[in-house]
């Protein structure tokens, strides 16, 4: 149902499946799409004391199957993108293929690496997402936050923000990306369009496109082996390993993806076994990137606390 709240449309009861890409059935009590910056800023006032989920594109999230009770603030509207010289700026809900389609056109280089992510802006600086050796810490300037705790715009360095290996400072404090600023390098069309060529054609072979629902890679690569997360789990002998309709992905180990109606007990229940074999076969602790947003039942809460020690 469609609700107008100071001319702030939301939606009640509002179904999430299309708005993660694992495509995990959940729904949000209260669900909103501010148009701009100024909307977005007027709701995290608003629901200051709310605790609201601020959802990108959710390519990194496995929705509770039991619903999401707080407002929840899609940021996929405030997409504006603009450069001066090498210089682009774009908004929080900038899906970052566009910021890389878009650095292909001006003849910049540097974001050759975002083709193939699924991620907004906002979700990208959050996670300091990357491929083929590159992140968005790397060409990264500056970045407008609102301090829901404050009430104020901040404006951040790349020194501010803490990027690390999946990590940014958007993490640690209650920060909302607002838009983002980066400085990439003077390229050559044939180039930059080759480099996002190979790109694609190396993620092919390797992750699952969407149309197979998931949220990437499950768990970070553990900093003290040799072995990356997928190949601990593979060598756990849980390749195809199903609970529900959740199944460790034929492909790559690393993924978990959804054959039609998984629930995010399946999905938990099976992420929990992979922890759980290669923690037994390796004492390796994998840790999660996926982040589980909304109510838990008992058993999924006593697994996350686990996962996320
Ligand atoms: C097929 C596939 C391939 C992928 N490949 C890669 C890859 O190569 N490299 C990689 O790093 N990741 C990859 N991912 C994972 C995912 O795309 C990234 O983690 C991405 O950064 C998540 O962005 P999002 O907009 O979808 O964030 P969401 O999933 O919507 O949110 C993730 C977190 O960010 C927070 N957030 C979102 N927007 C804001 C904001 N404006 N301000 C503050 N917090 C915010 C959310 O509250 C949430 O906690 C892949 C995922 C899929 C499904």
């Amino acid at each position: 149902m469609i609700c107008s709240q100071n001319d702030i449309k939301f939606y009640s009861d509002f179904q999430l499946t299309n708005f993660n890409t694992l495509r995990i059935k959940s729904t949000a009590k209260y669900f909103y799409m501010p148009d701009n910056e100024g909307e977005l800023i007027s709701l995290l006032k608003k629901f200051k004391n709310d605790n609201p989920v601020i959802l990108g594109n959710g390519s990194n999230i496995l929705f509770s199957s039991s619903g999401i009770s707080v407002p929840v603030i899609y940021t996929g509207r405030i997409k504006s993108i603009n450069h001066i010289a090498h210089t682009i700026e774009a908004g929080a809900g900038c899906k970052v293929q566009a910021l890389a389609k878009y650095a292909y056109e001006k003849k910049l280089a540097g974001f050759e690496f975002l083709i193939g992510i699924p991620a907004s802006l906002g979700g990208a600086c959050y996670m300091n997402a990357g491929a083929h050796g590159q992140s968005i810490c790397d060409n990264f300037v500056s970045a407008k936050v609102y301090d829901t705790e404050q009430n104020k715009i901040l404006t951040l360095k790349k020194e501010d923000m803490q990027f690390s290996y999946r990590h940014s400072i958007l993490k640690e404090k209650p920060y909302v990306l607002l838009s983002a600023k980066f400085t990439l390098a003077k390229g050559v069309s044939e180039l930059i369009k080759s480099k996002m060529d190979e790109n694609l054609i190396f993620r092919k072979a390797r992750q699952p496109n969407l149309a197979i629902p998931n949220a990437g890679s499950v768990f970070k690569n553990p900093e003290n082996s040799e072995l990356s997360a997928g190949a601990l789990i593979d060598k756990c002998g849980l390749r195809g390993f199903r609970i529900g309709d959740a199944e460790v992905w034929e492909n790559h180990c690393n993924f978990v993806v959804n054959k039609g109606n998984a629930t995010s007990k399946d999905y938990t229940d099976v992420v929990f076994e992979m922890y759980s074999k290669v923690k037994e076969k390796f004492n390796i602790e994998l840790r999660p990137e996926i982040i589980y947003i909304g109510k838990m039942t008992g058993d999924e809460q006593k697994k996350w606390k686990i996962l996320k020690k």
